[in-house]
């Protein structure tokens, strides 16, 4: 019997692995994902609170050798009319990214795309003896039972098996099996008009920005949102905010010119 199962392997399962085997105790973790997208664009930045959990683990400096941007780079955020557009104003040292010596944080945060620090976490603890990461495993049902919980995983296959452990924790994120069998309900629903996030490739924008800042929120009521750089390299993220619900259908892999 495994000490504990964690159900899901997105950042937070990742990193309660982590700390787990930080404290010497054994886990598996089941995540559906054999791998990890570049193109599921989603956090950004990682929180200072969050470097400093990394810290502790000693995992910190591998983070920052990672990011394809450094911290010192900018902590700006600018508003304005266009992604290349007019400056309306300027904020600096947001986001906890200036915190570097400061009382605040042991640690400042950091500009990362997710799925950079998914994959650390995955190698890290590819390495660490008491943790098995088992992908391409989904949980399908959870029961508590006297001596532990007993978890139903189904491989790529539809094979089911069952995997008991003292504790399961729940870590499968928006659309949790863990939470509906707890009995908890999830409350409120999806925004009506959601945002449509965004990766894409472009020198050309890089070219026409002189400044730097790390998110650029366009005013513009035509076409408002978010832009920043992933690297220094052309990739940029985006959030398109207040999108008809219907762009959900669209090609997640577009091209659109240099
Ligand atoms: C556009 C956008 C921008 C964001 N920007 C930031 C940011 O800048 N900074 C920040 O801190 N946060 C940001 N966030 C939030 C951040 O992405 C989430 O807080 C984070 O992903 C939550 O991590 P999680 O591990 O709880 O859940 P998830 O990332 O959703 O991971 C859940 C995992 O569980 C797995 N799973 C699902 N069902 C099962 C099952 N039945 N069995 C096993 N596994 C299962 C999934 O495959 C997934 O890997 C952003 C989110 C979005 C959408």
């Amino acid at each position: 019997m495994a000490p504990v199962v964690v159900i899901g392997g997105g950042p937070v399962g990742l990193s309660l692995a982590m700390e787990l085997a930080y404290h010497g105790i054994g886990c598996a973790v089941i995540e559906p994902r054999t791998s990890v997208s570049a193109v599921r664009p989603r956090a950004k930045t990682t929180s200072a609170r969050t470097m400093e959990l990394f810290r502790r683990w000693g995992f910190a400096e591998r983070i920052r050798a990672r990011a394809p941007i450094p911290v010192s780079w900018s902590s700006d955020v600018v508003f304005c009319t266009a992604a290349a557009g007019a400056e309306v104003t300027r904020f600096t040292g947001t986001l906890g990214l200036r915190l570097a010596g400061d009382d605040l944080a042991a640690e400042p945060g950091q500009q990362v795309g997710q799925p950079v620090v998914e994959q650390a976490l995955r190698d890290a603890l590819g390495g660490a003896v008491n943790v098995r990461l088992l992908f391409g495993y989904r949980a399908v049902g959870v029961e508590q039972g006297a001596g532990g919980v007993s978890v139903r995983v189904s491989d790529a296959s539809g094979a089911v098996s069952t995997i008991r452990a003292a504790y399961a924790v729940g870590a499968d994120g928006a659309h949790s099996i863990v939470r509906g069998a707890m009995g908890a309900v999830y409350e409120g629903g999806n925004a009506g008009r959601p945002n449509l996030s965004i990766v894409f490739r472009s020198l050309r924008l890089g070219s026409l920005i002189r400044d730097r800042a790390v998110h650029r929120w366009v005013l513009n009521p035509a076409a408002p949102g978010v832009v920043g750089p992933l690297d220094l390299d052309g990739t940029w993220w985006a959030i398109a905010t207040g999108r008809p619900d219907d762009d959900r259908d669209a090609d997640p892999v577009a091209s659109c010119g240099p």
